[in-house]
């Protein structure tokens, strides 16, 4: 599986027969997995939702947004229990105004599922953990 390091964005293999989540990143020597939201860039975002073998769900926020700050322990949480299966991250549109409009995000949260360079799905307002567990059910398989 190819996974994506949420601190250098580069590219891992990770073995089949080890768990993933104690996998350390070749280049950098971070952790693969941190059980918390990855910030992402214009600049490291292809190589999570391009170039890894994971699914990626971008939540697009903004720190003035009331519904984006309650949607972030949410997504914390989220991060924390379903890595490895899925990769959580953020997209804050203040300072991303090019993955704003290549998404063409009209509201905010957005949430959308990506998955190896497809959008998957995609979700606008804050939801609590079940219903936001219950929503990607539908998209990733062994949540
Ligand atoms: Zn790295």
């Amino acid at each position: 599986m190819i996974v994506a390091c949420p601190h250098c964005a580069g590219l891992n293999r990770t073995p089949p027969d080890r768990d993933p989540r104690q996998g350390k990143c070749g280049k950098c020597g971070s952790a693969l997995f941190t059980g918390a939201p990855v910030a992402l860039t214009a600049t490291t975002a292809a190589a999570h939702w391009e170039k890894s073998d994971l699914p990626v769900l971008v939540d697009f926020w903004a720190a003035w947004c009331g519904p984006c700050r309650a949607m972030a322990p949410v997504l914390d949480q989220a991060a924390s229990r379903l890595e490895p299966h899925l990769r959580i991250a953020k997209v804050d549109t203040e300072a991303e105004q090019a993955l704003v409009s290549r998404f063409n995000i009209r509201s905010i949260p957005t949430l959308v599922l990506m998955h190896r360079g497809q959008e998957v799905a995609r979700v606008s307002g804050a939801m609590p953990l079940p219903a936001l567990f219950d929503w990607l059910r539908q998209y990733v398989d062994g949540i």
